[in-house]
């Protein structure tokens, strides 16, 4: 018998990923701790069950490898929430480790000047032998030539995704907040002055007060649902864009190797830091040898339950995709073919002890989907006058601290850390800078 949806409710949140849950936990304490109500007003309603969206397959990987000032601040926040309680998170704080090769020397200075501002714990490595002797430091068996710069974020690490959400889950309960699944949000119905009074789903309506929306990949659905345009009009170097198409779709490209839990380890027998590596060295085949490219190619990885899980540079969709079903049917929860050979192809790179583990790839129903915002960062804005959006454009599992700000904005209080991702940057020509690797998410 499904849990029944209730008739009204100050707070629906629609979504039960890592920001609808993270909203509805702290915004439960917001209530209680301002005196002006309790996780009893809140409610989460999804189409379908807690974490089945990107937030339940993510890799799961938590950094602070960005060259945007904004999402580096908004970062070492969110790590500061996964770090409050790691045990209920399922979070492993085993730091992230980047490495690349002259041509991304600025980003990494840029990061690593920003680390030290904000005291986010990190070493900074330059110069190529340099850099080879700190990676031989921690795995003896490290191969790669050609990296001179190198990023060892002493916090991050990564999170156990389904558990992560349960824990998260469990948090809002436990103050009250009321999870409602298998229920489908179909639409709103707006008053005169713009502002939303009923939540329409496919088990009926729900008169509400305030909306906050962390649909994930399904954004582009409830956006228009608002009634809110699919173009956008971006002002970029003082020229303006008209009419850019607001959603894109990524399908990213994850796998795993199963060689059981002991191969992959620190020199001193710790669980590695998740590593990424940009290079522009040839990427030859694991198992032939064959080149695979010679351009710029990116690759990550951490250790998993059973193995070594990562992925690799995502490919794009366009402007329109099949969302549903989200899940091992989908069309997109599988990688290109090429995926495999390149992915081990840049493990066996970067150590000896990965040589020949293509044979070990396993082939499953692996990455997912992602919808991304016409410049590829998140959008955290009020789009109606009591609807707050959430839309990470596919940055978010490890932004879990979002949902804290979220929760204050919410309850009235501005929010420094959330303002530059405000929807109006992209008329106003307030962009973030990009950075200068292969992937839309650095
Ligand atoms: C394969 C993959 C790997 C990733 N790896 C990482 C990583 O390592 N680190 C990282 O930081 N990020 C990663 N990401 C990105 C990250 O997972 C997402 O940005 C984040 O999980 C999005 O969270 P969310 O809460 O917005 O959405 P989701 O987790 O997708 O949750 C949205 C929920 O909304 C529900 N829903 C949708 N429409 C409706 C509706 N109409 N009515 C009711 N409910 C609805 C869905 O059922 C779903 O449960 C990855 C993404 C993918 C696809």
């Amino acid at each position: 018998m499904p849990d029944s949806i209730p008739a009204a409710t100050k707070y629906c949140i629609i979504g039960a990923g890592v920001h609808g849950l993270s909203t509805a936990w702290h915004l439960a304490r917001e209530l209680k701790s301002r005196n002006r109500g309790t996780g009893a007003d809140v409610v989460v309603l999804d189409k379908t069950a807690v974490g089945a969206g990107a937030s339940g397959i993510a890799c799961g990987v938590v950094r602070n490898y960005y060259v945007q000032p904004a999402m580096g601040e908004l970062m070492a926040h969110s790590v500061g929430v996964w770090e409050s309680d790691a045990e209920a998170f399922h979070y492993n704080p085993v730091g992230y480790l980047a490495v690349a090769g002259e041509v991304q020397r600025q980003d990494f200075e840029s990061i690593a000047a920003r680390h030290d501002k904000i005291g986010y714990r990190a070493r900074f490595i330059q110069g190529e032998q340099r850099v080879f002797d700190y990676m031989r430091g921690i795995f003896p068996d490290w191969r790669a030539r050609g990296l001179s710069v190198c990023i060892h974020e002493l916090q991050g690490g990564f999170a156990f995704n389904r558990e992560s959400m349960s824990g998260l889950a469990q948090k809002a309960q436990a103050e009250g907040v009321r999870i409602v699944t298998g229920v489908t949000v179909t639409g709103f119905e707006m008053k005169p002055d713009g502002t939303v009074g009923t939540v329409k789903t496919d088990r009926g309506n729900i008169a509400v007060d305030h909306v906050v929306v962390g649909v994930g990949a399904w954004i582009k659905q409830v956006w228009e649902m608002l009634g809110l345009s699919h173009q956008v009009d971006v002002l970029h170097n003082g020229k303006l864009h008209q009419g850019l198409e607001m959603w894109t779709y990524w399908q990213l490209q994850e796998g795993e190797i199963q060689t059981g839990p002991d191969l992959y380890r620190t020199a001193d027998g710790k669980i590695p830091p998740v590593i990424h590596i940009d290079s522009m060295e040839p990427l030859l085949a694991d198992d032939t040898g064959q080149p695979i490219t010679n351009e710029l190619w990116g690759i990550y990885f951490k250790r998993d339950r059973h193995g070594v899980q990562g992925g690799a540079v995502p490919i794009k969709l366009g402007h329109t995709a099949q969302v549903d079903p989200y899940g091992p049917e989908s069309p997109h929860y599988t990688v290109r073919e090429d995926f495999a050979p390149y992915w081990t192809a840049g493990l066996a790179h970067c150590m000896e002890r990965f040589r020949g583990c293509s044979k070990l790839y396993k082939r499953a129903p692996t990455g997912g989907i992602g919808c991304f915002t016409v410049d590829n960062f998140p959008v955290f804005d009020w789009m109606r006058p009591n609807v707050y959006v959430i839309a990470d454009s596919n940055h978010g599992y490890k932004m879990i601290g979002v949902g804290k700000e979220v929760a204050r904005v919410v309850m009235g209080d501005p929010s420094r850390l959330l303002h530059p991702f405000r929807f109006s940057r992209f008329a106003e020509g307030a962009l973030h800078p990009r950075s200068s690797g292969p992937f839309p998410w650095t």
